[in-house]
């Protein structure tokens, strides 16, 4: 350690260069990485001793901070007892978080493992497969997803994602996941201005799986609310509404629960706000508040009556080494002990009411066209015209983003890349920040914003 530690901030940013390929950069000669050295409360502290305020979490993961030493010690601790064996055999972590997950849920759920929201929605499209095949039903394997929602980076939940500037030069991907219309009730996909919505977004569902032939069709794939993608929230009726289509055809709904999931929507799971039960949840991120990878896939019991077989091929055959890893899982269970303790889901509520409210001045401002949140999650599209919607130019959100840094606070963004829209700030802070501290991310924004202008 030491070693790497004398190294300075400017040969470390040389070895990167020579050395690493990181996800999501342009390879620009002018940019350089940040190199982050240090973690504190929702604060990290950069190689060349800049701190900032991470009002991202990380990658929308790190929901109780940086600092949390007892996160370390469960996993020193499950290290120190048993560091690793797969789950073909069982053991207590996985046991004990399978248990506690089910509470969350608020049902009865069996629980497979992985290590990312990628794997855990992979497992879901297997599962759903798998159910109808064993169902007698071998020819329903579709699976409807929407525009701009996004559910991982592997060949299956890629094929499910529906942000092309993430797909495209990868194509072909999974054969058999079709697209509708997200509820992007500020660009109304059929044209309604607000307060005159006919619920087409959500209807369309049905022509879908009536136009493919029901019997086609296996599930559906939904983000409670749009997250990475720009932070859509639906009408209130929406996922209802969906989740009856499903019930007429016999679709099963899958839940990704990746972002909203653990009390980022100030329930405990994104989907609870809408009184919908699903049959199947995906969850990643905040499980572990980002401190080590894993995931989970949630299927309701009675959809595993069909898996208790004997016949050959009758189970899931699907296994990964390091899927429900007993340290990561040690961890998981701390984390949920944590938001229970501390009560941090209605903390995350109260912060994400606070958030709304003083955002809201922000909606006069000339370049924000819509401001929209959930929980303690926000977007905020920014519009080069009010009046057309035409959005903001890449330049002026990237500008924005640029000057929120200079300021000391981490924001991110998002957008159709396709369409040269990019227009979309986003917030997601952790749950352990203090209200002078969610007041500074506001103002910064709105400053930044101001500045740009
Ligand atoms: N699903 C959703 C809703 C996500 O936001 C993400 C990641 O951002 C994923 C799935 C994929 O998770 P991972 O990056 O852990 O594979």
């Amino acid at each position: 350690g030491e070693n790497i530690r004398a190294v300075g901030k400017e040969s470390l940013v040389e070895l990167d260069r020579q050395y690493m390929w990181h996800p999501m950069m342009p390879y620009s000669a002018s940019q350089q990485p940040m190199v982050v050295a240090h973690g504190e409360g929702p604060y990290i502290t950069t190689e060349d001793g800049n701190r900032y305020l991470d009002a991202m979490s990380g990658l929308w993961c790190v929901n109780l901070g940086y600092s949390q030493k007892s996160l370390a010690e469960a996993a020193s601790e499950q290290m120190l007892e048993m560091p690793y064996y797969p789950l073909t055999h069982t053991h207590k972590p996985g046991i004990r978080l399978a248990e506690k997950l089910n509470q969350w849920l608020q049902g009865s759920y069996r629980i497979v493992y992985s290590n990312s929201g990628s794997e855990a929605n992979e497992v879901s499209f297997k599962i759903a497969r798998q159910y109808y095949e064993q169902m007698g039903e071998p020819n329903r394997w579709k699976i409807i997803a929407r525009y701009r929602g996004y559910h991982g980076n592997t060949m299956g939940a890629l094929a499910a994602t529906g942000q092309f500037q993430r797909k495209y030069k990868y194509e072909p991907l999974a054969p058999g996941f079709l697209h509708v219309p997200p509820p992007d009730c500020y660009r109304c996909p059929f044209g309604h201005q607000a307060g005159l919505c006919q619920h087409e977004c959500a209807n369309y569902y049905e022509q879908v799986i009536n136009w493919e032939i029901p019997e086609t069709v296996a599930a559906i794939i939904i983000e409670p609310v749009i997250s990475g993608g720009g932070v859509f929230v639906p009408p209130p009726e929406y996922l209802q509404r969906v989740r009856e289509i499903c019930n007429r055809y016999g679709v099963l709904m899958i839940v990704d629960e990746v972002i909203c999931g653990f009390g980022r929507s100030g329930q405990p799971f994104g989907h609870q706000n809408y009184g919908i039960t699903p049959d199947i949840v995906t969850m990643a991120k905040g499980i572990t508040s980002g401190y080590l990878p894993l995931s989970a896939t949630a299927i309701r019991d009675e959809l595993f009556d069909v898996f208790r077989h004997d016949s050959e091929y009758a189970h899931l055959r699907h296994v990964n080494t390091f899927g429900g890893h007993p340290v990561a899982c040690a961890v998981a269970i701390k984390t949920l002990e944590i938001m229970e303790e501390e009560h941090l889901v209605d903390r995350a509520a109260q912060l994400g009411q606070q958030l709304k409210t003083k955002l809201t001045p922000l909606a006069n401002h000339l370049h924000v066209g819509d401001l929209r949140h959930f929980g303690l999650l926000a977007g905020i599209e920014l519009v080069a015209d009010k009046e057309t919607k035409a959005p903001a130019s890449p330049e002026f959100t990237a500008a924005v983003i640029a000057e929120c840094k200079k300021r000391g606070v981490l924001i991110g963004k998002n957008g159709d890349t396709v369409r040269n829209f990019n227009n979309i700030l986003t917030l997601c802070p952790p749950f352990i920040i203090t209200d002078d501290e969610l007041d500074h991310i506001v103002t910064v924004v709105k400053e930044s914003i101001a500045k740009t202008t």
